[in-house]
């Protein structure tokens, strides 16, 4: 029974809800972390901790990423929906729904590697020393590297919090998109003059003598392309500060980063089902699903699934991508991984839960005891839809995928069981 009990402990140690992404190389200690999503509502931060993770290559040092810490928050667009978790570094009660993230957040920022913290947030409006308006004034955070005092102790790597804010700073005020958009340091001294910062991630780190700062874009900004790119480049900043090279594979304007962040990448569910997210319609029914413990796998850093009255509700971020429709099958054991077809005349194989494309036409080769399904074609008398040509004219709108209605789905079936699902798309 002991045993068991502290099985059961390790077990529930092992299991953590941050998503903590890792990008090493075996030269260095050096560690940046990077937090996203602290606050469920500041779009700017999360996506750009995600993009960060997916389209940049550290190439010296270590780069680790929590995209979006307070997921639920996140999915729910709402600074925190156990109240604000950034408030909750001093104490936390222990009935606290935040409570294990905090703690696993804060072994993570203690971890002996992590050299440097960024917290990304989205702030009101634009700081200036002087009051100018609601929008301009002493109060605003957005467009500020937050410290919370000038100095770590004298010896610590990184520790001149003041200087390496200011660097950051001047850097960032040569690559403005408008002149407004000016960056400022902004100094909470936070031991001395504010205790709800006493509460917050950045000063627990402090305290514990790990350099820290949080990076606020505006959330008066227009777009969330301009928001991510006042982060992106202020991440860079602190990158060069800490000899972290890096490659990225975007063009780093607004409207490259506006494209990136359209691509919301695919989901696989159970490794027998492929959906891709580009153009998909908000809503998709009798997807074949088992009754529990799916697994969703997704390509995008913000990927995230929340069950609600039956539907599975796929998220990016605080971005509703669509919501599917369960119909439950038991999964069969034994399915083909290679499925033969037609295509526009050639004869190929795909992979189990795979897209391919067409021109014209294709066809599913037939396979012994595999019963084929093409989502939308319909013809009377027929209940087995292999080796039959099939062209879009074939394929009712109302079964697609997309809202363009040019991608569909083929399942593939064994007696009642589940085997797969492909995606056709037509060129
Ligand atoms: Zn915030």
């Amino acid at each position: 029974m002991r045993l068991l009990l502290v099985l059961l402990i390790l077990l529930e140690l092992l299991h953590s809800d941050i998503n903590l992404i890792k990008q090493e190389n075996s030269d260095s200690n050096t560690t940046l972390l990077v937090i996203g999503g602290i606050h469920g509502d500041e779009p700017g931060g999360y996506f750009a901790a995600s993009l960060l993770a997916s389209h940049y290559k550290i190439t010296s040092k270590n780069l680790w990423i929590v995209p979006n810490l307070n997921q639920d928050s996140v999915i729910a667009n709402k600074r925190g929906i156990n109240g604000d978790m950034n408030r909750k570094f001093a104490s936390i009660k222990s009935k606290d729904k935040d409570k294990k993230i905090v703690d696993d957040i804060k072994k993570i920022i203690l971890e002996k590697n992590i050299s440097l913290i960024l917290n990304l947030h989205d702030g009101h409006g634009f700081y200036r020393e002087k009051y100018q308006s609601t929008v301009f004034n002493p109060n605003a955070w957005g467009q500020t590297c937050v410290i919370d005092q000038c100095k770590l102790k004298e010896d610590q790597e990184f520790g001149n919090l003041n200087e390496i804010a200011s660097i950051v700073r001047e850097n960032l005020n040569k690559k403005l998109l408008q002149k407004h958009h000016s960056f400022a340091v902004k100094n909470t001294n936070t031991k001395f003059d504010d205790e709800a910062m006493q509460l917050s991630l950045t000063y627990y780190a402090v305290t514990n003598n790990k350099p820290a700062f949080a990076l606020e874009s505006s959330k008066n900004l227009s777009t969330l392309a301009e928001k991510v790119f006042y982060q992106l480049l202020a991440i860079e900043e602190f990158m060069k500060i800490m000899d972290i090279t890096y490659i990225r594979n975007f063009e780093f304007t607004q409207k490259g980063i506006a494209q990136i962040l359209q691509d919301y990448g695919t989901l696989k569910i159970n490794g027998n089902i492929l959906l891709n997210f580009s153009d998909i319609k908000k809503s998709l029914s009798y997807i074949p699903l088992k009754s529990k413990s799916n697994d969703f796998t997704f390509t995008h850093p913000l990927g995230q699934v929340k069950k609600s009255n039956g539907d599975f509700v796929v998220y990016i971020g605080n971005k509703h991508i669509t919501t599917l429709k369960p119909q439950y099958f038991k999964m069969s054991q034994n399915c083909p991984n290679k499925l033969g077809l037609v295509i526009d005349g050639e004869s190929t194989f795909i992979q189990k839960a795979s897209a391919f494309y067409v021109n014209d036409d294709f066809k599913v080769s037939k396979a012994k005891n595999l019963r084929v399904n093409i989502i939308g074609y319909r013809k009377k008398g027929i209940l087995q839809e292999s080796d039959i040509d099939i062209n879009l004219e074939n394929l009712s709108h109302k079964f697609s995928l997309d809202n363009a209605n040019k991608v569909y789905r083929i399942e593939f079936y064994k007696n009642d069981e589940f085997c797969s699902m492909s995606m056709v798309h037509f060129k």
